[in-house]
């Protein structure tokens, strides 16, 4: 039953033409079931109907005309009800409808199930029979599970088919909606710098040039294989010669006698040399999936990583045929730091991930170069961007595609009122950090994109609260050795010095992946993440280490943070480690190494309750609002379907925020926050209000930051502060805050 569900699933989303793929799934579930009728209907918001689209036993003639409304008929009623309605005689029930064009009358069983994507319902999936009988459990269980797959099948494929139907005149101010990601609006060009490496947003196409996609497969596969022996010969004397074995297989696999000939067969009957490949591997490795052997399953999992691997030298030669537009709207599947880095910064306008939510790490590095992004806009498969001119409102999370002249004229106006406002906060960027009142504050950068500096003139700043040193090794393709990072790490404490460097301990893991270091987890943030991994490979801790230390000579102005602290004991074998690193570069270089600063990171709830034993320990903590709210609230920040319950402003979050400055305080622990809530206005009051006068955050936002906080008085935060911890939810407390801003005239100002 599984193996079916999951077969008509992939068979829908495979086929390019919504009507084909809807006709297949209704003779496919109609024969599955062994049932004499099965229709698919899809909703029409804007006429409030749903119109039979497929349907085989019904009238084949009346699909694509016959459309019930929202509010009529059994169809109706179940898009209302948004669940199954399973009736041995449908003739009879008071919402049934005659439609005599269907010729429906031979029909008494009827099971409607809807399909509903993000609560929305999509349409509706029937099945009838002329038995007068109820459908059993399981019958009705796959119908349920069908239309649960299908729907984001569905929700996708009709978005494709609006995408590729659509001439430029019908896209015109089409609007996709996103999460806001960072802040700003920009008009540029769409750049799939890396098409998505998943085969599921591969759409099928076919090409005319048979002979130029034969060529371009050849180039692929030629590329993968000189991957494949780079890998055998580095894995060499690490893997028993019969795991390596698997690099031979691979290479027989893409031979012409074995998969090799099926895609060129596919090509030969038109297909584009992308399509050709994902028809194969599908096609393929589905049959291994469908195998009792436990063994022979994981088949299935091989075929598709080296169908993973040829397409993306597919795609990567693709990519060079493409010109970089003047104006660069990057997007991605997820954006990662490499991608980044690729875009020259004075070309990069605007990022859109299909992936990720507000506080992903793609959306923190938009934010460090001050540039709007939009997130998890998945809508719209990949290919379907390149080349479309856009508008990227990353106040609001929305992307207009082709828009006309007259839009990108009003928005053309936003930006340059936006540009106005940084000018009047950076007329203030050289003057002190403090309230109304004269109360001082310490206002320092996150950092660790190399290309980011520029943001941020380091006299106006108090430092580096948060050097994230991943950035530079997710840049490269094996780890930095000690001379890089040591070149790496002066250039930040010199740029800054004598003002302190935070620097982070590698915190890889969870949405940060590095290319030559892969870990496969369930749950990647509740894994083998930051400090976790680096005290498993000391090695690479033990490097780090030694480079930051050596970096700081003759300098003195470097701190070291621990990130994804969760134990005391974790503290005590970094200490450790620390101590012993000391120890080595004090012997090797013939001096008396001094022991920088040490600090924590407060990011996961457990080590909030032993901040008196972590005083003791290390010389300060840093807040990290962003992990400590998805661990907090048990929320994935990473997971746009869930974004709407992520929000560091939620009371629970501002209590422990409140309730840690307080005893931080009582304890004489330095305490400051380095997380995305100290970049935000609404956030960086209410952390003043606590008593936290520590803030780290992004280049971009500090001028804003600065402005805002010289505009109040500690005496209103003071009052502002326990009315908002009286909310009971975080749209409360934003409304609070937003209404004290409004009082305070500075709303507008702030586009808060
Ligand atoms: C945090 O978790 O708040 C933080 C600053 O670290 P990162 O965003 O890099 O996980
Ligand atoms: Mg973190």
């Amino acid at each position: 039953m599984l193996g079916q569900l999951r077969r008509i699933v992939q068979d829908v989303a495979q086929e390019p033409v919504l009507q084909n793929a809807l006709a297949g799934l209704v003779s496919r579930v109609k024969q599955a079931l062994e049932t004499e009728c099965c229709s698919v209907y899809l909703a029409n918001y804007e006429q409030q109907h749903f119109m039979l689209m497929a349907t085989d036993g019904l009238n084949p003639d009346a699909a694509g005309k016959i459309a019930i409304g929202f509010s009529e008929g059994l169809i109706g009623w179940v898009g209302q009800r948004e669940e199954p309605i399973n009736l041995a005689k449908a003739h009879l029930h008071p919402r049934f409808k005659v439609t005599p064009e269907v010729s429906e009358d031979r029909f008494s069983a009827f099971l409607g199930c809807p399909i509903i994507h993000h609560r929305k319902v999509l349409g509706v999936l029937t099945i009838q029979q002329a038995e007068d009988r109820v459908f059993n459990e399981d019958e009705e269980s796959f119908l349920v599970t069908l239309a649960a797959q299908l729907a984001s099948v569905l929700a996708n494929a009709e978005m494709r088919q609006a995408a590729s139907e659509s001439t430029k005149n019908q896209m015109q101010n089409g609007q996709l909606r996103g999460l806001p990601g960072a802040p700003g609006i920009a008009i540029g060009d769409a750049y799939i710098l890396e098409p998505a490496n998943d085969f599921n947003a591969i759409s099928l196409k076919r090409s005319d040039e048979p002979d130029k996609e034969l060529a371009h497969f050849y180039r692929a596969v030629k590329i993968t294989k000189a991957e494949f022996n780079r890998l055998a010969e580095r894995m060499s004397g690490h893997l028993p010669p019969d795991a390596l074995a698997i690099f031979d297989v691979y290479h027989q696999l893409l031979d012409a006698a074995s998969l090799g000939s099926e895609i060129e067969q596919q090509i030969a009957e038109g297909w584009c040399a992308k399509s050709a490949l994902k028809r194969v591997v599908e096609k393929f490795a589905r049959q291994f999936d469908d195998m009792d052997d436990a063994y022979l399953r994981e088949r299935g999992t091989d075929i598709r990583d080296l169908g993973q691997r040829v397409l993306n030298n597919l795609l990567d030669t693709e990519q060079r045929k493409i010109k970089l537009p003047q104006k660069v709207v990057l997007v991605a599947d997820n954006v990662t730091a490499t991608m980044l880095a690729e875009v020259p910064r004075e070309q990069l306008v605007a990022i859109v991930s299909l992936k990720g939510s507000v506080n992903s790490h793609a959306a923190i590095m938009a934010r460090a170069l001050g540039i709007p992004a939009v997130m998890g806009v998945n809508e719209l498969p990949l290919l379907h961007w390149q080349s479309q001119r856009l508008i990227v409102d990353g106040y609001h999370g929305h992307i207009l595609l082709s828009p006309a002249e007259a839009i990108c004229q009003e928005y053309q106006q936003l930006i340059s009122e936006d540009a106005a406002l940084m000018a009047t906060y950076l007329q203030e960027i050289a003057l002190p950090s403090q309230s109304a009142c004269g109360k001082a504050f310490s206002l320092m950068v996150n950092s660790g994109l190399a290309i980011e500096f520029e943001t941020a003139p380091p006299q106006y700043t108090d430092g580096v609260g948060l050097y994230r040193t991943e950035f530079p090794f997710i840049m490269r393709s094996r780890f930095p050795t000690e001379q890089e990072q040591i070149e790496l790490y002066r250039k930040v404490l010199e740029t800054y010095a004598p003002c302190p460097v935070i620097m982070r301990t590698l915190d890889v893991g969870g949405d940060k992946a590095l290319p030559y270091f892969s870990i496969v987890e369930e749950n990647p943030f509740l894994g083998w993440r930051g400090i976790r991994l680096t005290l498993d490979h000391p090695e690479i801790f033990l490097v780090q280490i030694r480079a930051m230390l050596k970096a700081n000579l003759a300098l003195d102005n470097l701190h070291i943070l621990l990130p994804m602290i969760s134990d005391l004991a974790e503290v005590d074998e970094a200490l450790r480690l620390i101590r012993q690193a000391c120890f080595e570069v004090s012997d090797e270089l013939a001096i008396d190494m001094p022991k920088p600063r040490i600090g924590v990171m407060i990011e996961v709830p457990s080590i909030m309750y032993q901040l008196p034993e972590l005083a003791r320990k290390v010389d300060f903590c840093s807040v990290g609002t962003n992990d400590l709210t998805q661990y907090l609230l048990a929320v994935d920040r990473n997971n746009p379907r869930v974004a709407g319950l992520y929000d560091a402003m939620h009371p629970a979050v501002l209590r422990a925020l409140y309730q840690m400055v307080q005893q931080a305080q009582a304890l004489q622990f330095t305490i400051s926050v380095c997380g995305e809530l100290a970049g935000e206005p609404a956030g960086v009051l209410l952390l003043a209000a606590m008593g936290y006068s520590s803030f780290s955050m992004n280049s971009s936002n500090l001028a804003k930051i600065k402005w805002l906080l010289r505009r109040v008085e500690m005496s209103e935060l003071a009052l502002l502060l326990p009315e908002v911890l009286a909310c009971p939810s975080a749209k409360h407390v934003r409304l609070h805050i937003h209404r004290f801003l409004e009082q305070k005239h500075l709303l507008s100002q702030l586009r808060a």
